[in-house]
């Protein structure tokens, strides 16, 4: 999953980027509300974290301009501002949810689990489609045959990524914007690994290839 971060604190905004990336999260990290803008037009992001108090365009308008696009993106709000009416003009001006700084890093991860879940419709930390789920806090993947599957952190970003919506095809590049944030380096047969090494764990039905279009897990069964 890619999340956009807007933090124009370089502390505060390393610290998140570091807790992103150990949560097998691609995280891409901008510091004002013109850059956040540009990111979101040009790259599918999975959530936004947004500061309040940015430079130039402040954190409200940002998400004014977010929701105003149509953009549907979830979106948790960062802030260090305690006033009732700032939380409360995010809240209906479109964000998801909100955590107030200081924060503790679980609870920033488990927040985020939360508003993706409502925001897929399901009330448990779970992915699946019948034939594998995916444990969002453990990181274990299940099928019929084996339960409690560790999974390194791509294969799980991976799966992830299809799971969210399955029985829809995502291609290479679709599935190298999900796992990899600016600057990581792709090697040009990551996503084949990554799909190989997953089957070989769960099983090779897991992940159906389609010809020259990409790769998925079958819809709900
Ligand atoms: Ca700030």
């Amino acid at each position: 999953m890619r999340i956009l971060l807007v933090e124009d604190d370089p502390m505060i905004g390393d610290a998140i980027q570091g807790a992103l990336t150990d949560a097998s999260y691609a995280a891409d990290w901008v510091k004002d509300g013109l850059n956040a803008l540009s990111a979101l037009d040009t790259q599918h992001y999975d959530m936004v974290l947004l500061d309040l108090g940015l430079p130039g365009k402040d954190g409200l308008e940002v998400l004014a301009s977010i929701r105003a696009r149509n953009n549907p993106v979830p979106l948790l709000i960062l802030t260090a501002r305690d006033s009732l009416d700032d939380r409360l003009r995010g809240l209906d001006g479109g964000a998801d949810d909100y955590l107030l700084k200081p924060f503790d890093m679980a609870e920033l991860l488990a927040r985020m689990r939360a508003v993706l879940r409502r925001k897929s419709g399901s009330a448990l930390p779970l992915l699946g489609n019948g034939v594998v789920s995916l444990d969002l806090l453990t990181k274990q993947a299940s099928t019929d045959s084996q339960s409690g599957i560790t999974l390194s952190s791509r294969e799980f970003a991976l799966l992830q990524a299809l799971l969210i919506r399955p029985g829809a095809i995502l291609s290479r590049s679709e599935l190298e914007d999900r796992l990899y944030g600016w600057g990581n380096e792709v090697e040009s047969n990551a996503i084949e690994f990554l799909i190989h090494s997953v089957r070989r764990k769960l099983g090779s039905h897991i992940i159906k290839n389609v010809r020259g279009m990409g790769w998925m897990v079958s819809k709900n069964v």
